[in-house]
């Protein structure tokens, strides 16, 4: 065990859909590029694992796209509901300006795992596993790098360029300081597996019911399930019991009965808190934060590893140059927060309405809901569900891959 001191060009921390995709698109463009990831693994269960389509499309640009949907995967080019009594498709997929013109349902580290093994093909690439960022360097009012502990001990990284990628309990913007705007969420998440049948219902997403709300993930062999409770009402779900939540769960998804029992005990029940949140500056001198660390996303709509991705691409498109050059300033770092702020705003209003019109309201109510007026003209004409289609899976101002390959 020692101190390390070691220099790059720019030092990423945290290893989820944001910090990945950058790391890789600044290796492939010849930059030196140090990646941190506190985890020995990609392997933690609790992400979500949405390959949109604008994802898949900047990995078709990047000439990757085939050798990617090798990857097991499950397509979903509509996405279908029940709300109380009535069953609803909520968007199409399949009109989309893109090459794929679905979600690509896929578990999460098998996507970073193809982003890391594709970064390592670049000499630039460094990508450390079991580092933790814990503290960052300044001088002279500009961040200079950060301290972190590895396995080997204490590591000291000198970079031109800081970027935060580590998520909603981000250290890096607790530790320059930027402000968070808090804009709360009424909901958390019970995240739980239960084993899939060949004959279980593939085409069931989410359910929402009078008290009770479900979303599940097929991947292949089980079933992920999301139950939504209101926020902090952990403590009632426990009291009332383990019979009573597999109850719950079986009265969602009827075919889940002769299994329910998989959920032994309250470990095999997780609680993943939702936030919704925001910094009013994402930057400072040498430091930036992208994805969850500058905008934390709710559940809702899946959209949140999008974001991560695109803000990632902004980032690439616009400082890979300057970094080449050692010219990264304010007013670049600030011009990725212009680019990036309103795509963000967008889909975070959308989030809060949905959370508040259509969730919160159908969790605290004993009435069975119906679907809301704009679902049910969707019903009436299904030409409609493209819109949804088009914010879920593209965004508003889609980035696209400006970096070239390095020679
Ligand atoms: C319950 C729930 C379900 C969701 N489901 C979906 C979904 O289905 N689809 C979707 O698109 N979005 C979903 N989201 C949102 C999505 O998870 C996030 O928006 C997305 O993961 C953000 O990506 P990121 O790379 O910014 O951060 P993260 O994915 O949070 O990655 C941050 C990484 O940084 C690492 N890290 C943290 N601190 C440090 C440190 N100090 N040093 C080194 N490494 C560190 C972490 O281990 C992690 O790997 C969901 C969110 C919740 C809460």
């Amino acid at each position: 065990m020692g101190n390390t001191s070691i220099k790059t060009t720019c030092c990423i921390v945290g290893g989820g859909p944001a910090g990945m995709m950058l790391g890789f698109l600044l290796a492939r463009a010849g930059l030196a590029v140090t990646v941190l990831e506190k985890h020995a693994d990609f392997l933690r269960d609790f992400r979500g694992d949405v390959v949109h389509p604008s994802t898949l499309e900047l990995i078709h640009e990047l000439g990757l796209i085939d050798e990617f949907l090798k990857l097991p995967h499950e397509k979903l080019d509509h996405l279908t509901g029940r709300i109380g009594a009535e069953n609803v498709t909520i968007a199409d997929f399949s009109h989309l300006p893109t090459r794929c013109k679905f979600l690509a349902l896929m578990p999460q580290w098998d996507f970073l795992n193809f982003l890391a093994s594709n970064g390592k093909r670049y000499p630039g690439f460094d990508l450390r596993m079991r580092t933790e960022a814990t503290d960052l360097i300044e001088e002279d009012g500009r961040i200079v790098g950060l301290r972190a502990k590895s396995p080997e001990g204490e590591l000291e990284i000198r970079a031109e360029l800081v970027v935060g990628c580590d998520g909603r309990h981000s250290t890096v913007r607790k530790r320059a300081g930027l402000q968070v705007e808090d804009i709360g969420a009424p909901i958390d998440v019970l995240w739980f597996r239960i084993s899939r049948r060949p004959d279980d219902a593939t085409d069931m997403f989410g359910h929402i019911e009078a008290g009770k709300m479900m979303v599940m993930l097929d991947r292949g062999d089980y079933w992920q399930c999301a139950y939504v409770i209101p926020k902090g009402g952990i403590d009632r779900v426990k009291a009332n019991g383990l019979p009573a939540f597999r109850d719950a769960v079986v009265e969602m998804t009827s075919f889940f009965r002769n299994r329910i029992d998989e959920i032994k005990d309250w470990d095999d029940v997780k609680l993943l808190t939702v936030a919704v949140d925001r910094l009013t500056c994402w930057h400072r001198p040498g430091l930036i934060c992208i994805g969850d660390a500058a905008h934390a996303m709710s559940p809702v709509g899946g959209v949140g590893i999008n974001l991560a991705v695109q803000d990632a691409v902004a980032v690439a498109n616009t400082l890979a140059g300057p970094l080449k050059a050692g010219q990264v300033t304010s007013d670049l770092l600030d011009a990725v927060q212009q680019r990036r702020d309103f795509p963000m705003r967008a889909i975070q209003r959308i989030q809060v309405v949905v959370q508040n019109m259509l969730l919160a309201p159908a969790l605290s109510s004993a009435q069975r809901p119906t679907p809301p007026f704009p679902v049910k003209l969707m019903q009436w004409f299904p030409a409609l569900r493209r819109i949804p289609a088009r914010v879920i899976g593209i965004g508003f101002r889609p980035e696209h891959i400006r970096t070239p390959e390095a020679a």
